[in-house]
């Protein structure tokens, strides 16, 4: 066990299918198992205080995966929404590509192999969206390679999907698509802490996922905590302390997300990021708070005819966060030694997103709270939770009125800064509303 101590990560990778194929390099999924043992970890924390703080960030990650497999309530057949999302930001990732990633940093002597490109998703749940994202940034990247007159250099690519432990990787990886111009690895764990190697990631993408918080923070569910959020189940249209420890927990994952990353990019390595956020204060009046006061008031109502206890509903909170953009950008400049603002732009979410029937709306919804739900009232309700909830959607039709409602989508691109490039240099190209 000794030569386990080390300061790097601990690998066991599973090669499940390999085949060759005409025009694209040889096909094959790995599964990189990161998490250490208990017993590794012991041995850890004696000798590396990184790993240490590593595995506990994980061991207190709470958050859950979407609904996998492809039945009717399933990730992959409920995602439009998010979606919406990564086709309305194709025009930006092509523009961080084209102004930002330099193909000749990837050309060696020529007597060298040329590095594959690492590309990370994080937080891809089970596709379909996250291979409409990675073709897109793909194909960006190689059209850079022609651009500069590279196209017979261009290295080989890798994409490591990532998402929670418990999310359905068998779904992701089953519908890999056909042609493609990668390899595909999936890294289960949380993003809260590292998923890779120092140093070895030239692009992060991540889509509609930072949105979520690792877990609920433990004074909304302390009946003793003056920020305990009895009768709600989101901090939408809560007290303040609520709202406050929802930020707070915000700035932790955030700090933590921020902090692996800028061990695990590479000097110049770039971080696409986009998740939604809202600039007003959220009250009942205002979607999206709306679908949080409804459910709240389905469970309330399951309550009261005893199909679930009152006590259950009350320590029950939805980890979703949708941060005010003065938020974000105040974290980000906190990790301005890493990291530089290359660009942020706010797109229009009415934009991007339509939501035609209140099934769709509904499926949406459920894909991504079902498991969460299942998990601490138990699988039985779920069906009858999402029925009442499509009946009050009928009742507040306006709900889906995406005019209405008050979100934004912020689309992030920072460079990981040279390890010596002067502190003043911080956020000098940062800027909103433009690249
Ligand atoms: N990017 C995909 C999925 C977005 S849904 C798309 O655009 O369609 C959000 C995903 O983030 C979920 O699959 C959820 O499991 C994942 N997620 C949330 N918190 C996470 C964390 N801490 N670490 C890894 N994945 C996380």
């Amino acid at each position: 066990m000794t030569s386990l101590i080390t300061s790097h990560p601990i690998f066991m990778a599973t090669t499940v299918i390999s085949q060759s194929q005409h025009n694209f390099p040889p096909r094959r999924v790995q599964l990189q198992l990161l998490r250490p043992t208990t017993r590794m970890l012991a041995l850890s924390i004696k000798s590396d205080h990184e790993i240490m703080r590593q595995q506990m960030v994980a061991d207190e990650d709470e958050s859950f995966a979407m609904k996998g497999g492809e039945g009717p309530h399933s990730y992959a057949k409920n995602s439009i929404v998010q979606k919406g999302l990564i086709d309305g930001s194709k025009r930006l990732i092509n523009e961080a590509i084209s102004k930002c990633f330099d193909p000749k940093e990837h050309i060696h002597g020529d007597d060298e192999p040329s590095t594959p490109i690492c590309i990370a998703d994080l937080g891809c749940s089970t596709g379909p969206n996250t291979f409409c994202a990675m073709q897109t940034i793909t194909e960006a990247i190689e059209s850079q390679f022609q651009s500069h007159g590279l196209a017979s250099q261009i290295p080989e690519i890798q994409v490591l999907f990532n998402d929670q432990v418990s999310n359905d990787f068998n779904t992701l990886i089953k519908n890999l698509p056909q042609q493609r111009n990668y390899y595909a690895t999936a890294v289960p764990g949380s993003f809260c802490g590292r998923l890779f190697p120092k140093q070895t990631i030239h692009l992060v993408h991540s889509s509609a996922a930072l949105c979520w918080l690792s877990k609920v923070p433990n004074e909304i569910t302390d009946s003793d905590s003056s920020a305990h959020n009895k009768g709600r189940i989101h901090y939408t249209d809560a007290p303040k302390q609520v709202v406050d420890a929802y930020a707070a927990q915000y700035r932790k994952d955030m700090g933590n997300f921020l902090h692996a990353r800028a061990q695990e990019v590479v000097e110049n390595g770039l971080m696409l990021l986009q998740f939604p956020l809202s600039n007003v204060v959220l009250d009942s009046d205002v979607d999206p708070a709306k679908v949080f006061e409804l459910i709240g008031n389905c469970l309330m109502d399951m309550a009261k005819v005893g199909v679930v206890s009152e006590d259950k509903v009350d320590s029950f909170n939805v980890p979703l966060i949708y941060p005010p953009v003065k938020d974000v950008k105040e974290i980000l400049e906190g990790c301005d030694e890493c990291f530089s603002i290359e660009g942020m732009e706010i797109l229009q979410f009415k934009n991007m997103v339509s939501l035609p029937t209140v099934q769709i709306f509904v499926s949406w919804f459920r894909a991504a709270l079902q498991g969460m739900i299942e998990k601490h009232f138990g699988a039985e309700i779920v069906d009858e939770l999402f029925e009442r909830f499509a009946e009050k959607v009928k009742e507040f039709p306006d709900i889906m009125d995406t005019d209405k409602l008050k979100l934004d989508v912020l689309f992030v691109l920072l460079r990981r800064k040279t390890k010596n490039k002067p502190k003043a240099m911080a956020m000098s190209n940062a800027h909103i509303n433009g690249f």
